[in-house]
């Protein structure tokens, strides 16, 4: 039996070991676009943007381990269709077959509508990506982030760090609004202008202004305001890289459209993985697609168990971390707008205030945000496995507090 997996990133890799763990003897092809052995992301808007880790420390995996998964691994390679019933992808301009696909191709950054080509204007998803933005800093120009998710949260903090003058611009009410709400955000805002950034949302850029020989010297307002920058980092999101798949067949809708357990709806040798992939999730009740790397490396392990004759739904509790100035924020679970959010636990720590926050949702507890207070975030995991009543939550909180 052939396993093809494409995409050779973070989901892809972990399928790849996880068949191997799971005791799968047949052919492994793991094939990516990048022309490097298998990274890991977050590091290149935390460490590796601030010098503190080397490149090289963002690799997954050693040679010699990767060496030992006896995989046929082909990076530099781009799949560029998929023939559903020939059970073949074209990669690299010729078609190899399968018995099972793995689509693990994940995300790509937005660009902006306007400043295609200008130098000194970068997105964050690659380790060129992240080079090119780290020699930009070490010239010490003006920086403006745009987009206040949690990557270009990141990248402001690594900025501010490095003593640049730092703008992060965010159209909604505060940074971070879409994933934890308005009352998180406006926390969060207070921290970056302590650390001397000058937030300022509520405003999107309209232009990006030129220096006259081709490199960005700032970014214009919807209300007219122009902010120099010598350095422009978009972080407006991303969009699932599903272009490849678009003459396939398979039902595509903001990611590759899939069922409970992973498998491409209508299709049981194929599966898709990670940051591409957009699920029926069985505890939440609807579909939605992650972008972040726990739900990477657990699909992926989910995706391989089906592949050796699980038939067990993927239902997981959500997690994401971020660290920035010097902080982690954690979520357990997927906020949603319009969710009540609710501080339950307040205390000093040695960075600071540290908290625990709950959200609500039609009556239950949806989701739950920590500020530098991990183990007492954790302790929420159980509850929103199981499905908890709001009520019950707040009274297991104050239980923890006592
Ligand atoms: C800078 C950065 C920081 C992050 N920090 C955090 C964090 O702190 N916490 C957190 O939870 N998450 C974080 N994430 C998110 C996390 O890294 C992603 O969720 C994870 O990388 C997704 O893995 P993936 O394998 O699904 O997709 P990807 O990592 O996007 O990998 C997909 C791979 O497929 C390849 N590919 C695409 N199309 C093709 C094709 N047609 N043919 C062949 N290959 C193709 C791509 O080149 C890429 O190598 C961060 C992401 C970034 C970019």
């Amino acid at each position: 039996m052939k396993v093809l997996i494409v995409g050779a990133s973070l989901s892809g890799l972990r399928t790849a070991q996880a068949l191997r763990a799971g005791g799968f003897e047949g052919g492994i092809t793991l094939a990516g676009a990048e022309p490097h052995l298998p990274y890991d992301r977050p590091p290149l808007s935390k460490q590796v943007l601030l010098g503190t880790r080397t490149r090289a420390d963002a690799d997954l995996e050693e040679a010699g381990t990767l060496a030992d998964l006896d995989l046929d691994l082909q990076t530099g390679v781009v799949a560029t269709g998929l023939d559903v019933s020939a059970a073949t992808v074209e990669l690299g301009g010729r078609p190899v077959g399968f018995d099972h696909l793995v689509i693990a191709t994940g995300a790509t950054p937005r660009r902006l509508p306007f400043g295609a080509g200008l130098r000194g204007v970068h997105t964050l998803r690659t380790v060129e990506d992240c080079q090119a933005i780290r020699t930009a800093m070490a010239t010490g120009s003006a920086v403006v982030v745009i987009g206040g998710g949690f990557i270009g949260c990141e990248v402001a903090s690594a900025a501010a760090a490095q003593g640049l003058p730092t703008t992060l611009l965010e159209m909604l009410p505060t940074p971070l609004f879409q994933s934890l709400g308005p009352q998180i955000g406006a926390m969060v805002a207070g921290m970056q202008r302590a650390a001397g950034i000058d937030v300022i949302c509520g405003h999107g850029a309209r232009a990006l202004i030129e220096d006259g020989h081709g490199a960005v010297a700032g970014v214009e307002l919807d209300d007219g305001r122009r902010l120099p920058a010598g350095l422009v980092v978009v972080g407006v999101g991303v969009v699932p890289e599903t272009a490849w798949l678009e003459s396939s067949g398979l039902a595509l809708d903001n990611g590759v459209v899939c069922d409970q357990r992973l498998r491409a709806s209508g299709h049981d040798h194929i599966r898709a993985v990670g940051d591409v992939a957009r699920w029926d999730h069985p505890g939440l009740g609807r579909p939605v697609r992650v972008e972040h790397w726990t739900n990477a490396a657990e699909s992926a392990t989910h995706a391989a168990a089906g592949i050796l004759g699980s038939d067990e739904a993927y239902g997981p509790v959500p997690y994401v971390w971020s660290d920035q100035l010097g902080h982690r924020i954690q979520t357990l679970g997927l906020p949603q707008a319009g969710d009540h959010l609710e501080i339950v636990d307040r205390q000093e720590g040695p960075k600071g205030e540290k908290l625990v926050g709950l959200y609500r949702h039609d009556g239950m507890l949806a989701a739950a945000v920590g500020i530098d207070f991990p183990g007492r975030l954790m302790k929420y995991r159980e509850l929103l496995e199981r499905g908890t009543r709001w009520e019950e939550a707040l009274d297991f909180a104050a239980g923890l507090g006592a």
